[in-house]
């Protein structure tokens, strides 16, 4: 079978390699691929930036975005040929941490966990897989076309339960979201806002477009002015960063209401000096009891929540984020950034 491997931490290492087609083991579905996700986090990892293969080998498939149809299911397992499925990406570190213990790998403590497509597992970018039933999400057949969405969809899920387990501290009733970055991530952050009923706004740089017509669709408020700008008129509740660009990360943290929560989800590049006036930073985060957080990759809970949410959205509007479906043979071309892009889509079968 076909698959994208790459030989981590080697720049432009990645190519379509000829693997045997995989046995799956006990409590393993064999799955044929759909279709995978492309994403930033794949990009780093072709120029050779982050990544680990397995041990004792060289090469690592690539891919942690995945949609697939199950091909042979063990009995009991609760899955069937045909189920359409997804698989986690992260799994819990050997030891394991107490929040592994505790099925909350993507809260890992010691930094042993693994990661399909990312850190010591191979990935979903082949023709076949396989995947401990443990670790699979059934999709609602009608999500065909879509469910490669889910994996993204799972890291905005974790980010609302954050925004959920921080508002619960103190008497919390939000109202404005500011979303910033119209990408993949920012754009189905504002979807699960939209789905609570929320007054959802989303800031990009760009003006026309995709995006704008994305954000509109949801019917909620597109922005592209400055971020200080719009943050200050519009002082929300709840911010959910998805660009990782300092000045706008700085940007919307310190302009939220009082008790106002920020979510981080943007991966930043580290080396590049920002000047803030951090006492007026912390000044304003104090005075208004302000929380600021980190939030990075999910769990089973949160695979459960994003295929509620998945199952609730319109497909039409999760088509339209879909902008490039590319076939396994163009890879080359999938993983090149154009501005256009918001979701690209490697089809696999
Ligand atoms: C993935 C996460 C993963 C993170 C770090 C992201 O692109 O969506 O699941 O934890 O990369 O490896």
């Amino acid at each position: 079978m076909r698959a994208l491997t790459i030989q981590p931490l080697v720049a432009d290492s990645l190519e379509l390699s000829e693997l045997p087609e995989p046995t799956p083991g006990e409590g393993e579905l064999l799955v044929d691929g759909l279709a995978l996700g492309v994403c930033g986090t794949d990009r780093e990892l072709i120029s050779g930036e982050y990544g680990f293969a397995p041990e004792g080998r060289d090469r690592l498939v690539l891919g942690h975005e995945s949609l697939g149809r199950v091909r042979t299911a063990p009995p009991d397992s609760g899955f069937a040929p045909g189920d359409l499925v997804v698989g986690v990406v992260r799994r819990p570190d050997p030891l394991p941490c107490g929040a592994c213990a505790h099925g909350e790998f993507d809260m890992c403590r010691n930094g042993e966990y693994t990661e399909r497509g990312i850190k010591q597992l191979d990935g979903y970018g082949s023709e076949q897989w396989t995947l401990e039933a443990a670790y699979a999400t059934k999709l609602d057949p009608a999500l065909a076309e879509v469910g490669v969405l889910m994996e993204p969809t799972t890291v905005v899920a974790k980010a609302w339960e954050q925004v959920d387990r921080i508002g619960s501290r103190s008497w919390f009733a939000p109202e404005r979201v500011l979303v910033t970055g119209a990408g993949p991530i920012g754009l189905l952050a504002a979807m699960i806002g939209a789905q609570r009923g929320l007054d959802v706004h989303v800031l990009d740089r760009v003006e026309g477009g995709a995006k704008p017509e994305a954000v509109a669709a949801l019917g909620a408020t597109y922005h592209s002015a400055d971020v200080a700008e719009v943050a200050e008129r519009l002082n929300p509740d709840v911010v959910i960063e998805a660009t990782g660009v300092p000045t706008v990360v700085l940007s919307g943290m310190v302009r939220t209401a009082a008790y106002g929560i920020t979510v981080l989800t943007g991966v930043s590049t580290a080396g590049r000096r920002t000047p803030v006036d951090l006492g007026a930073a912390n000044r304003s985060i104090v005075l208004e009891n302000d929380v600021i957080v980190g939030s990075v990759n999910a769990n089973l809970r949160h695979y459960a929540s994003a295929a509620a949410a998945l199952t609730a959205a319109d497909t039409g509007w999760l088509e339209r984020i879909i902008t490039r479906r590319v076939p396994l043979e163009g890879y080359r071309e999938a993983f090149e950034a154009r501005p256009d892009d918001i979701k690209v889509v490697l089809t696999l079968s």
